[in-house]
């Protein structure tokens, strides 16, 4: 109010001004969304009870304003606010499916885009997060890869993907199947995946969140080793020079070495290891490459998840059929592989995997 004395021009500059102001300190202060209960801790030197309470205020509730937390001393809070801000931000558009899907654009304060998809059914909610904006990782089939590669995305901007939804209700399911590879940005995702499941935080099971990659040994090492979230390879094929040919990672990485390393872990600990099979009609869905994924699983107690394949913009290739997909899964199961076919949502807004590539 006071601002509307001066003359417009000047209005505008003194706007102008408050904003740069607001800018720069948010650029100085500290994200609280990406932060762990002990950093938060770090950064009140308060009572650790009070981090845990503020991170289950902002993880749980979402909430948008420090002062709104209760049980806190007020000295703690105006503290907190001098060196830090929530940091949960909406996205800036959707898209909703006509079966209920709905795609999400988000943009960080760096400009990075990025999508994430929400998918609710009777039972659960499962939120389709991106790790980074692109992928570099350049797979043919994928519109993602074909978008390119504008950064990894920072832990804040994952979990941001979860919390700063609208109307998502709770969510029960977090898959890592958006953009990106996410054991490209190994850090970062694993420190989103532990805030997601701890209990100071939106306390996901563990075994409801589940990783997609395309096997880079080391990370995926890793992960299995720190993380006790599902994890899934993206096949494509059970044979070497193919798959080399569709997911080039395969050339550092062999498929075969990412199962050796993912049938010795699943002895040792409880939780759901799994391959994504794309089924593409004619090119891998053949009497050999069931041999072959037979051959290359039995044993070792991994799941096999088969898709449709969404085909994108300009391509000649077409999905195997419905029933060649309950073929696939019945001749697994019976061969002693665990086996299901999962279908696609969300494709007339193209919100179905590898169909994401910012055309919100
Ligand atoms: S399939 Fe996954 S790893 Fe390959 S380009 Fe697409 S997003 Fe990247």
């Amino acid at each position: 109010m006071f601002f509307r004395l001066f003359a417009p021009e000047i209005y505008a500059k003194v706007l102008i001004i408050d904003l740069f102001l607001q800018i720069s300190e948010i650029m100085i202060k500290t994200s609280l969304c990406g932060l762990t209960a002990d950093e938060i801790h770090d950064l009140t030197g308060s009572d650790r009870r009070h981090a845990i309470t503020i991170a289950n205020y902002l993880y749980k509730r979402k909430i948008g304003d420090i002062m709104l937390i209760p049980d806190i001393p007020v000295r703690v809070k105006k503290e907190l606010i001098e060196k830090s801000f929530p940091g949960i931000y909406p996205p800036v558009t959707s898209k909703e499916s006509i079966d209920g899907t709905i795609k999400f654009l988000f943009r960080n304060e760096g400009g990075q885009e990025f999508e994430t998809v929400l998918i609710k059914d009777k039972k659960r909610t499962t939120v389709c997060v991106s790790s980074q904006s692109g992928c570099r990782m350049g797979c043919p089939f994928c519109a993602t890869g074909k978008y390119g590669f504008r950064g990894n995305l920072s832990v804040r901007d994952i979990l941001t993907q979860v919390l700063g939804l609208p109307n998502s209700g709770i969510v029960t399911h977090v898959v890592f199947m958006g953009m990106g590879e996410p054991l490209d940005n190994p850090d970062n995702v694993l420190k989103a995946c532990n805030i997601l499941s701890a209990e100071w935080g939106p306390a996901i099971s563990a075994r409801n969140i589940t990783v997609s990659t395309v096997g880079i040994a080391p990370s995926v090492k890793s992960f299995l080793e720190k993380s006790a979230c599902n994890l899934t390879l993206s096949l494509y094929s059970p044979f070497h020079d193919e798959r080399y040919m569709t997911i080039p990672a395969e050339k550092s990485y062999p498929a075969h070495d990412i199962i050796e390393l993912m049938r010795n872990h699943q002895l040792n600990r409880k939780r759901r290891l799994s391959v994504a099979y794309l089924m593409i009609s004619k090119i891998n869905d053949t009497e050999k490459h069931l041999e072959g994924l037979k051959e290359l699983l039995r044993g070792t107690q991994i799941r096999v998840n088969l898709l449709p394949y969404n085909k994108i913009p300009g391509d000649y290739k077409t999905s195997s059929s419905p029933e060649r997909l309950q073929y696939f899964k019945h001749e697994l199961v019976t061969a002693g592989i665990s086996a299901s076919v999962r279908k696609s949502t969300g494709l007339d807004v193209s919100a179905a995997c590898g169909l994401l590539a910012m055309d919100l």
